[in-house]
């Protein structure tokens, strides 16, 4: 899908002969490990710390590698210079890095140009950032599109620097290069596809951004294990800027899209959330509202808004696509969120488990949802005949008995078994069970 770029380069990642399961039934400890081992690397829109997470990524899915060049327009935007860096400080007179990019990358303003000078107090604090609100928590800060400078550390550490002469240095550089992200295609039997993303361009913050990353790359590998009815395809992408680049890019193949959903945030402790697409009840955000109101605990459902993650970039107007985002507790409502506290302490492998649960199963209900037809529409058949009798009639009907009811009632070629099982109430295994019955009994078959 990307050779329409002539200038931009792919290449897929040779996956190793034997990668470790991330998807193992084992509590999310492999995700959070996976989610450890990218944490100390500095990542921004663009730069060699993208780069090495791809390739970590491609360490358990096979991956492509796409690379757009800066000054590449995108639509409304161009591709940025490349930013990468070395190495940053902020050293008192008595020569002691009391600010040390190396103790925490957050401690430099994302796209910061180079710098290496020495300054008072007064001129240094120009280029500080702390938060009043978290003083102990160094906070993340970008300077994607305005050339600057700067430092982020905990304000009670702002508050304490004495006046002296402080030298500081950012051995960063802003120069033609790349645009990196990846891209894998899990082909099912339709190239009609459900798209996963998630963004890649946050330094050492973990749960916007890694355990995105660990759920998405785990439910890529089970994916490519499983007979499936549509493609799947999985971007691990920047920000923004990728997913405006590779919407460019794909512009006339996205129309493929049949759902998908932007996941972030899936790994602290709070409750599942899902955002609506724009369209809102699209066939997407009607099977995330079904599986979390099936799981039996706090969920919450949120409208669409133009502000949040790609999904802005997938629902605009041009697009609108039927993209949802898939979060625990959504961005900025978390204390710890662009701060140094969101940390792997923040992410519970628990939470990454039940992410990657929910996640199938909402890949399980797109997958199988079909409408059908009753073939005897004329009163409801006798059940008896085909041995499905049970307890109806005697007792309360249980669920499974409730399930064959609905399926025949309902099953008039214009609803599908997602509306049915939700207007219904009832579990999707049950459905699944009574749907297999009702069509080897030739009760039920395919509208289509
Ligand atoms: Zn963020």
């Amino acid at each position: 899908m990307h050779d329409i770029v002539t200038n931009s380069t792919i290449k897929t990642l040779e996956l190793p002969a034997s990668s470790p399961d991330l998807s193992a039934d084992d509590g999310g400890l492999a995700m959070h490990e996976f989610a450890a081992e990218l944490y100390p690397i500095c990542r921004s829109i663009t730069g060699d710390g993208v780069r090495k997470s791809i390739e970590l990524i491609g360490r358990y899915i096979p991956l492509t590698t796409c690379e757009v060049p800066s000054g590449f327009d995108v639509f409304d935007w161009t591709v940025p210079l490349e930013w990468n860096i070395k190495d940053a400080y902020v050293k008192n007179s008595a020569g002691e890095r009391i600010v040390d990019f190396r103790r925490s990358n957050l401690h430099v303003v994302s796209y910061s140009v180079p710098v290496h000078r020495r300054m008072d107090l007064r001129e240094l604090k120009e280029h500080l950032h702390s938060d009043p609100a978290h003083p102990d928590w160094i906070p993340y800060r970008t300077s994607y599109y305005s050339p600057t400078w700067g430092f982020c550390l905990p304000h009670n550490q702002l508050l304490a620097l004495p006046d002296d002469e402080y030298e500081v240095c950012i051995d960063s550089s802003l120069a033609p290069g790349h645009l990196t992200y990846g891209d894998l295609r899990v082909l099912g039997q339709s190239s009609d596809e459900v798209l996963i993303s998630c963004h890649v361009c946050h330094p050492s913050l973990c749960n916007d951004n890694l355990s995105g990353i660990a759920v998405a790359t785990a439910l890529a590998q089970r994916l490519s294990r499983m007979n499936l009815r549509y493609s799947y395809r999985f971007l691990f992408i920047p920000g923004t800027i990728g997913s405006i680049a590779w919407l460019a890019m794909n512009k006339a193949h996205v129309s493929r899209i049949k759902h998908g959903f932007v996941m972030t945030c899936v790994g602290d402790a709070g409750a599942p959330t899902y955002k609506q697409s724009r369209r809102g009840d699209a066939e997407i955000d009607r099977a995330w509202k079904y599986v979390l109101g099936q799981a039996g605990e706090a969920f919450d459902i949120r409208p669409f808004s133009p502000y949040g993650y790609d999904e802005r970039q997938f629902c605009s107007p041009g697009f609108n696509l039927p993209v949802g985002c898939f979060m625990r507790t959504p961005h900025g409502e978390f204390p710890e969120y662009h701060t140094s506290a969101d940390d792997l302490s923040l992410v519970r492998p628990s939470s990454l488990a039940d992410s990657l649960a929910k996640a199938l199963a909402v890949v399980d209900v797109i997958e199988h949802n079909r409408s059908y037809l009753n073939v005897k529409p004329y009163c409801e058949p006798k059940l008896g005949k085909y041995g499905l009798y049970g307890t109806i009639g005697g007792r309360s009907a249980g669920e499974y008995q409730m399930a064959l009811l609905w399926l025949l009632n309902m099953s008039d070629g214009d609803n599908s078994l997602l509306d049915i099982a939700a207007r219904a109430n009832l579990p999707w295994e049950t459905i699944k069970q009574a749907l297999r019955v009702l069509c080897l009994a030739g009760l039920l078959k395919p509208a289509d």
